[in-house]
Formats: structure tokens, C-alpha cells, sequence
């Protein structure tokens, strides 16, 4: 049996490794941290459960695909509930947009909003689908090492219907005028790390998934998608193994010849690198053998780092739903200082999750689970003071937009920032969600999955193709595993 080694346990070094045991490889995932899962890991404190990164379940589709492909449904593994309603957003008090589970009823809304964009909808939905399968069936699970492997009849034929070259802000444009229809139709593709405005219209798609199939919730939080991987990985008898930071990766005559984790030397006839793409060349690999100078890496976009509040409240809440965007300020202002003078923004906008609303075993009873999100420009100083002044901020708004005032009734709170995800995930520059997927940063422009230099060393996960997001690091897992069984031996 060939060794492989696969660095991070993160949602693409699982898929890489249970794809290559599956294809009978001997696998072994080495993890850093003390737990698995990478930024989709589990925080536990005084009778609360937190989800550190991921909340919101989309693209069910992938998840079912990738455990079909080892003959297993994800029911066998964890219980999935669709949300109703999906998400609200709030815009001020008293003016909150709450996005119903039901596609007719979203239509419904859209219509008492502004008059006649509830068809303008089915047709902008319509359009969205066409894109998702086209996405999924022709363009996203390629290691897209050449233009070539797009082209081809259906793609050729599709081009018509994927608007790569329109910027999504101008195409939702074209259908709405309202402006809380056109925050709510814009803010699926932020989950891709751009502004609207560097998206191309093809991701719409996203629409498709967040506003038509719905919005999920796996019962016992995101965790769960994870322990069910590592059941899984378990199944297909992958080591793994915590607490082992890889520190190098040894070369010899152009090939891995070994990894070196926690000080002792390990052969491997191949490696996969699901650890950031920018820690795994400039900090493991020697300069040669670098796909990427740093120059490179200084020019890419990346998605934004974030603020995160991990609270436990000793009281219920009322006027709130499982996932609430707080859009009550400018979205421009914001994105400036994320992407274009990167500074702690004046007026945030933020996301909140409330899981105990649905989940009754993510809380103590009588209690609630919050999480708040603030988006933040990667590589922004991080210091307690500042946390600390955006929490208030935050606690005041929520109090002001909604009438909980929750100050008096915190019994846990932790919160997670830049310097954080520099230290645990060694993330380049603190970025929560990898590479941004803007145009220039999409399919083959992306970082290469393949080690230019050397044969047996790939890359996968969200600074690669096919980008940020839960199910593109699944597929990233799967597209990687391929490549290595098909170009190696
Ligand atoms: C706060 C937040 C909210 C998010 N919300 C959503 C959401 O709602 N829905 C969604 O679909 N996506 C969401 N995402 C994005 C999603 O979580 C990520 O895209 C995905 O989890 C990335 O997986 P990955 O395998 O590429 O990387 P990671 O999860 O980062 O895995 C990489 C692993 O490598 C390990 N590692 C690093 N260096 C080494 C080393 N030298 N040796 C050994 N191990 C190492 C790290 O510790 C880590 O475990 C969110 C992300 C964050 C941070």
C-alpha cells in the first residue's frame, strides 16, 4: 500500500484522506491542533456548545454526493433540518426582511415589497438553477490545471446562461430596485469572500441554494458534519492523529521524501497539503520548490478574517431567529474597510446565530447560544481592547434593533479574532475564509492544486480550487485525491 500523508483536518484533508483510503491508499492525517476539524471546530464551556466557524448549511447536494460516493447518506451520520424561516434580515428596528423556508412564499414577500418582482424572482431563480447545474456538473469538480477541461459542448452551450464577465451587483440590479431586496439577493455571495461588485454574475448560483433549496441545520451544530467525516475516515481506516504539527517537508531528488511532525522524520510516498496553501509553501517547503513568491501571495484578494463572540446567556430571548444579519448600517462603507483601505470599520455590519432556538442540547435550559460575526480586513492589528469595544457596540445594537438587552446575563463569553487564526490554523493573515473568488481568482487562475516542482506533494482546500465555503472544500478533498491517483502512479 502507498503512504500518504495528508496535513490539517479540515473539511478537504478529511475528503482527500477517506477518498484515498477509499481507493486504497494508507492514510494518515496529521492535525496540529488538540481537536479535528479545522475552523469548523467545536468550542464547549459550562453547558454550552459553540460552532466556531461554520452555521449555515447550503448546498445540501455535495454533502449527500460525497457520502453516496462511499455508500453511505448523511442520515446515517447526523440528523439535517431544513430552518423555516431560513434567515432574517434586519435592517432597523422594526424593519426586519425574514426569509421563509417556502419558495412561493419568499415570492409572496418579494411581491408586497415591490410590486411585480415576485416573477421577477422565479426568473432570476430560474436563471440561478440553470447556473447551479451547470456549476456542478461541468465546472466545479475540476482540478482545473487547463482551460481545456471546460471546454466542452454543454459549457459552450451554458456560456450564454453563466454570465462570468457581468459583476453580480449589476445583474441583481437589472431585476430589483428595492434596496433590502437588493442587500438580501447580494448577500449569498458573500459567503465567497468578495464584494458583489468583484463577483461574477455566475455565482448567483449561490441564490439558488440559499434562497430556493434553504437553509439547513445538522442537528448538534455544524460539529456534527465533522465527526461524521471522521466516523467515516475511521470506517476506512485513516490514522489520525492530533496534536502533530507538521514542521517540514523533507525533498529529495525532486520528491517528498518524508514529513517532519513534532520533531520526528515520517516517508510518505505522497503528500497532501490541506493546511493554508501560504503556510504550507512559504513556512514548510523550501524556497525552490515554491509554486507561489511571497509577491504572489501580497496581490491575491483574500476572503476577510472576522471578529468572533462566543456568548451563553442566562435567560431566553425574544424577536430572534437561528441566523439574523444586522445590515442596519452601510454595506459600502463596510466593504471599503474590508477590501480597499483596510482598517477596523466605524459601523459594522454583523451576523448573529442563535442555534438554541432550534437545538435544545447546544445550551442549558432556560439559556441561549449566541454567536456574533463581525467580517473584518485580514491582517488588521488585533488587540483585547479593540474586541472588547466592538462587543459593546455590538450588545448595544442588538439591544436598540431587537429589545434584548443581554449585558446583566452573560454567563460565557469567548471571542476569537486575526491573532487567533494566525496561531491556530496558521492562516495568512489571519483569513477566515481563504481566497476570495473574484474573477481573476477563479478555476485555473486559482493556486494550483499540483506542486509545479515536485511530483507528490498536492495542495487542497479553500485557497485552491475550487474555493472558500464548507461543501468547495468537500469537492476540494475529492477533486485532490483524484489528481494524485491519476498523475502519480
Ligand atoms: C467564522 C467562520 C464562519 C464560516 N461560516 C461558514 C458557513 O456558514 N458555511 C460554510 O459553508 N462555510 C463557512 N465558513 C468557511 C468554511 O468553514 C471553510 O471554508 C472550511 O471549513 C475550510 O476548510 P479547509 O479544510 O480548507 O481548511 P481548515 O478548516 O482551516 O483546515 C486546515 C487544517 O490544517 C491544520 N494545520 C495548519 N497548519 C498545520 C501544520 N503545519 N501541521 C498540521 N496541521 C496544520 C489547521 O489546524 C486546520 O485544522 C466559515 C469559516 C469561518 C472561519
Amino acid at each position: 500500500m502507498k503512504k500518504v500523508a495528508v496535513i490539517g483536518s479540515g473539511f478537504a484533508g478529511l475528503t482527500s484522506a477517506i477518498e484515498l483510503a477509499s481507493k486504497g491508499y494508507d492514510v494518515t492525517v496529521f492535525e496540529k491542533n488538540s481537536s479535528l476539524g479545522g475552523r469548523a471546530r467545536q468550542l464547549k464551556k459550562d453547558g454550552f456548545t459553540f460552532d466556531m466557524g461554520p452555521s449555515w448549511y447550503w448546498m445540501p447536494d455535495v454533502f449527500d454526493r460525497f457520502f453516496e460516493r462511499h455508500g453511505k447518506k448523511t442520515s446515517d451520520y447526523f440528523v439535517l433540518n431544513k430552518l423555516d424561516p431560513g434567515f432574517s434580515i434586519v435592517f432597523d428596528k422594526n424593519d426586519e426582511l425574514v426569509v421563509p423556508s417556502s419558495f412561493d412564499s419568499l415570492v409572496a414577500t418579494f411581491e408586497k415589497i415591490e410590486k411585480g418582482s415576485g416573477k421577477k424572482l422565479i426568473k432570476f431563480m430560474e436563471k440561478a438553477e440553470k447556473k447551479y447545474q451547470i456549476g456542478m456538473s461541468e465546472l466545479v469538480y475540476k482540478p482545473s490545471n487547463s482551460i481545456f477541461e471546460f471546454i466542452n459542448i454543454s459549457v459552450l452551450k451554458g456560456l450564454f446562461h453563466l454570465s462570468i464577465f457581468t459583476s453580480f451587483r449589476k445583474y441583481v440590479r437589472r431585476y430589483f430596485k428595492d434596496s433590502r431586496l437588493i442587500k438580501l439577493m447580494e448577500f449569498p455571495v458573500l459567503f465567497l469572500g468578495a464584494t458583489p461588485e468583484n463577483t461574477p454574475a455566475l455565482y448567483s448560483l449561490m441564490n439558488y441554494t440559499g434562497l430556493k433549496v434553504g437553509t439547513y441545520y445538522p442537528e448538534g451544530g455544524f460539529y456534527s458534519v465533522v465527526k461524521s467525516l471522521v466516523d467515516l475516515a475511521l470506517e476506512k481506516n485513516v490514522k489520525i492523529e492530533c496534536n502533530a504539527e507538521v514542521s517540514r517537508i523533507n525533498i529529495e531528488n525532486a520528491r517528498v521524501k518524508s514529513l517532519t511532525v513534532n520533531k520526528e522524520i515520517i516517508n510518505f510516498d505522497a503528500v497532501i497539503a490541506g493546511a493554508d496553501y501560504h503556510h504550507v509553501e512559504q513556512k514548510l517547503l523550501d524556497k525552490k520548490y515554491r509554486n507561489y513568491s511571497e509577491s504572489y501571495w501580497d496581490k491575491r484578494e483574500l476572503a476577510p478574517s472576522s471578529l468572533l463572540f462566543y456568548v451563553g446567556v442566562n435567560k431566553k430571548l425574544s424577536n430572534l431567529k437561528h441566523h439574523t444579519l444586522f445590515f442596519d448600517e452601510d454595506f459600502d462603507n463596510h466593504a471599503k474597510e474590508i477590501y480597499d483601505e483596510p482598517a477596523w470599520p466605524k459601523k459594522p455590519l454583523f451576523y448573529m446565530s442563535c442555534a438554541s432556538l432550534t437545538d435544545k442540547n447546544v445550551s442549558p435550559e432556560g439559556m441561549e447560544n449566541l454567536v456574533f460575526l463581525i467580517p473584518l480586513a485580514p491582517g488588521l492589528h488585533d488587540s483585547e481592547e479593540m474586541r472588547e469595544k466592538y462587543f459593546e457596540m455590538i450588545l448595544k445594537r442588538l439591544n436598540q434593533l431587537t429589545g434584548n438587552d443581554i449585558a446583566e446575563d452573560i454567563v460565557v463569553k469567548e471571542s476569537y479574532c486575526v491573532k487567533d487564526f494566525e496561531q491556530d490554523y496558521n492562516a495568512f493573515k489571519g483569513n477566515a475564509y481563504g481566497l476570495a473568488n473574484t474573477l481573476r481568482q477563479t478555476a485555473i487562475l486559482k493556486p494550483r492544486m499540483r506542486n509545479k516542482k515536485i511530483k507528490n506533494l498536492f495542495y487542497t482546500g479553500q485557497l485552491t480550487v475550487p474555493g472558500p465555503g464548507v461543501p468547495p472544500s468537500i469537492i476540494s478533498g475529492q477533486i485532490v485525491a483524484e489528481e494524485l491517483d491519476k498523475k502519480l502512479y
